[in-house]
């Protein structure tokens, strides 16, 4: 993460992650272009048990005396200069500060009068489609990333293996690219694509997920009056790579700081936006700006193929995790990206 994320070295604690909470570590990223090239480089990642990490947090926070309450959504109210928060404006409760964390498109951060701005365009969204697989045969630690229209049209296919024969296997795409399904890709993917169906299609499914992701960087205002947006709430979803597990660690720590002050000393709301660009801004403003200009490239599979080539390994690693490479940033200013 201190390689990724520079700007969150004092954040290091946060992703101690306990070993109960860590399915598998993977040791290598491998990249396949729409042709089939493939490049790889060292790349270690946990992958999570999202239940029990999750079921962790939950635990640790109710121990310093947060009330969990399960169940019902809650939106936010607003009355006068009063902010309240609950599933009925009878029920709310009055807060302080509100933290928005309640996901993309964010209810509360929409009824508390932060709009999504930009996030009303389609081509700002990506939706993922993932089944968790059992029965594979598959490299433990090695993550897949393919790329292609045909396959995933505006984003990527990925393997995440969870074991030798568990996997997350998954595409997330852009429909405004290829108006397809996004089930009949993941099925393609899953069944039919050359470069995975030999090693996917004889798995069984054991679940699937689907859900939209931002990936244009932050909204506008991520703060307002009473009220800070956190992780896919406020599109901390790095646009490159659809990561959004530590951007959204992150934001919360740090709003869950900013409100604490804000509560004790009066210190101003704005801090929020200061602290969370320092941990990560840098790098998920460089991530937007690369998908946006990657767009022009990922709709013709034969150029898009072209770019990665002369990208190479260490250019492509860069762009994955978030870095612009040398040649790409005289490209984006001449093109005013
Ligand atoms: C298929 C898929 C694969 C992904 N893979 C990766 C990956 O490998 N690595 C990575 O870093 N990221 C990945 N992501 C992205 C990552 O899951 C999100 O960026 C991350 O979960 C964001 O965390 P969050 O807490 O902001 O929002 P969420 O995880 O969406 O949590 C929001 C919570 O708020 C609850 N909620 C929603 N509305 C309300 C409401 N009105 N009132 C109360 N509660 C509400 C929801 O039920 C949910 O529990 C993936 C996403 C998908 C869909």
């Amino acid at each position: 993460m201190l390689d990724l994320l520079p700007g969150s070295r004092d954040f290091g604690h946060l992703f101690e992650i306990t070993p109960d909470a860590i399915a598998n570590k993977c040791e290598t990223l491998r990249i396949f272009s729409p042709e089939g090239k493939n490049w790889e480089f060292p790349f270690e990642a946990y992958v999570l048990d999202r239940v029990v990490l999750e079921q962790r947090m939950a635990r640790e926070a109710a121990k310093l005396g947060a009330e969990i309450r399960l169940g019902r959504p809650v939106r936010v109210f607003r009355d006068d200069g009063d902010i309240k928060v609950g599933p009925t404006e009878s029920e709310s409760l009055e807060a302080e500060v509100v933290i928005a964390a309640d996901g993309f498109p964010s209810m509360a951060a929409a009824s508390g009068g932060l709009s999504c701005d930009r996030y009303a365009l389609p081509q700002n969204l990506a939706i993922n489609y993932q089944y968790v697989m059992d029965d594979l045969d598959i490299e433990p630690h090695v993550t897949e990333m393919y790329m292609g229209t045909g396959l995933a049209p505006g984003g990527y296919g990925w393997i995440i293996p969870k074991s030798p024969t568990t996997a997350n296997t998954g595409i997330g795409i852009r429909t405004t690219f290829k108006p397809r399904k996004g089930r009949d890709l993941l099925d393609y993917f899953v069944h039919t694509y050359s470069l995975t169906a030999e090693r996917l299609h004889s798995g069984r499914i054991r679940a699937m997920i689907a859900d939209v992701l931002p990936v244009d960087g932050a909204v506008t205002n991520t703060y307002s009056d009473k009220l800070l947006l956190a992780g896919d709430a406020a599109g901390m979803v790095m646009p490159t790579n659809g990561g959004g597990i530590p951007t959204a660690m992150l934001s919360g720590r740090i709003a869950g700081e900013v409100a604490a002050l804000h509560v004790k000393n009066n210190e101003p709301l704005s801090n929020y936006e200061i602290r969370w660009k320092e941990a990560f801004g840098r790098e998920l403003f460089a991530s937007t700006r690369m998908r946006r200009l990657a767009d022009v490239f990922m709709s013709h599979d034969k150029l898009f193929d072209y770019a990665l080539r002369i990208l190479g390994t260490s250019g492509i690693k860069k762009v994955v995790t978030c870095k612009i490479p040398g040649g790409v940033s005289i490209l984006m200013r001449l093109l005013g990206y």
